[in-house]
């Protein structure tokens, strides 16, 4: 008999090549660490990219707030505000990613929750506390800044801490806000029910300067940016912050010693795009029909392994990049950069309509 495919990691590049193999009839194993529903630091804001694909996995987003419009605000105090030609919806981590892992099981994947893997050696992945796995194929569906893929994230004066809140607010439904400050942005937007994501990408630095003390570094830094001030002064938290860290915009290839890498573990977008949750949707939508085929013996294992290579280099490596420059093109704030990027946007809809695609892709098709 031959051996299931495993994936190590439940999040949306793992959950939704599970559900693809499972309808494909390639047995899954899923090893993650947490355990589910959990939170997760991310800014919950999702680009309309993924919504039929995920309709299609059986995700309902129908009643979800549909987002629009962004208003963008800087540390000086200016505002643009900018339809978005594509937009998004709001769905926070918590609920999306609970109902991917309920239709994965409902669909016969073997997710093992609480299990966490220490090594991956060839096709046996090496479990904490649950022994060895074997497998057919390993996907290393792990997330960014993970050790088992032997990538160092520097931690000097490039690294960032992201920091996330559930808040309760009274401000409109179909509007994103990306509020800049020195060193990061903050980005805020409406998911389900009555819940509003609240959540920035800062830079490692100057926090560390103040002993790690958030509300200090929230007050000093983030409410120069009188808009933010206001808003963090506006909502009411409706539970705990959550923090992350290890941050680093590149890609890694599409695979590390036989893992075969998905998203974040492949590459890793800057927030400011809300296109990181779709990317890793797409590498488990472009994975799946090839991997099946792998699985039955009808396509060889190094033309897999090219095919993944090609679609980091030739797809991944150009969004990230266009990333990379709207996150700099953002955060390389002064007097005089500031009033350019805000004239512009101003006076010439044409720009931030550009701005706005250049960061998202085409919508995701299930290839099976
Ligand atoms: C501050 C911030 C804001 C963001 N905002 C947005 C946004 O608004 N919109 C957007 O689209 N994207 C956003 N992103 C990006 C988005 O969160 C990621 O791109 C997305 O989560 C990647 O999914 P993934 O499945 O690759 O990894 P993850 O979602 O990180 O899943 C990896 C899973 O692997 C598990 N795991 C890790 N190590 C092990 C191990 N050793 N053993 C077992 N299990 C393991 C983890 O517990 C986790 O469940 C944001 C990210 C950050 C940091």
């Amino acid at each position: 008999m031959k051996q299931p495919v495993v994936i190590v990691g439940a999040g949306l590049a793992g959950l939704s090549l599970s559900i693809e193999l499972a309808r494909l009839g390639v047995p899954v194993i899923v090893l993650e660490k947490d355990q589910f529903p959990r939170q997760k630091v991310c800014g919950e804001y999702i680009s309309r990219e993924s919504e039929s694909y995920l309709n299609w996995l059986g995700v309902e987003t129908q009643s979800l707030p549909h987002i629009d419009t962004l208003v963008l605000t800087s540390m000086g105090g200016r505002q643009a505000r900018l339809s978005l030609p594509r937009g998004g919806f709001g769905l926070s981590r918590w609920t999306m990613d609970h109902r991917l892992a309920q239709i994965a099981q409902e669909k016969g994947v073997d997710i093992r929750f609480g299990t966490t893997v220490r090594a991956i050696e060839g096709n046996v992945v090496h479990t904490l506390r649950s022994g060895a796995v074997q497998a057919s194929f390993v996907i290393a569906a792990y997330g960014r800044s993970n050790r088992l893929s032997g990538i160092r994230i520097p931690t000097g004066s490039g690294a960032f801490v992201g920091v996330k809140y559930h808040v309760s607010s009274a401000a409109p439904s179909d509007t994103i806000e990306m509020h800049v400050f020195r060193g990061g942005y903050c980005g805020f937007s409406k998911v389900e029910g009555e819940k509003y994501c609240l959540c920035y990408l800062a830079n490692a630095a100057p926090l560390k300067a103040l002993g790690g003390n958030l509300d200090d570094f929230e007050r000093m830094h983030l409410f120069q940016n009188p808009h933010l001030k206001e808003r963090f002064s506006e909502v009411k938290l409706l539970g705990d912050r959550v923090t992350t860290s290890q941050f680093h915009f590149s890609t890694y290839g599409g695979v590390y010693q036989d893992q075969l890498l998905l998203g974040d573990a492949s590459g890793f977008i800057p927030p400011i795009t809300g296109n990181g949750m779709s990317l890793a949707l797409r590498s488990g939508a472009q994975l799946a029909p090839i991997l099946a085929e792998a699985w039955l013996g009808k396509r060889s294992r190094e033309s897999l392994y090219r095919a993944q290579g090609e679609y980091v280099n030739l797809y991944l490596r150009s969004r990230i990049r266009k990333g990379v420059f709207l996150q700099k093109l953002l955060l390389r704030q002064n007097v005089f950069s500031d009033a350019l990027l805000f004239g512009a946007l101003r006076l010439i809809p044409a720009v931030g309509r550009h701005l706005a695609m250049s960061a998202v892709g085409d919508d995701i098709s299930a290839k099976n």
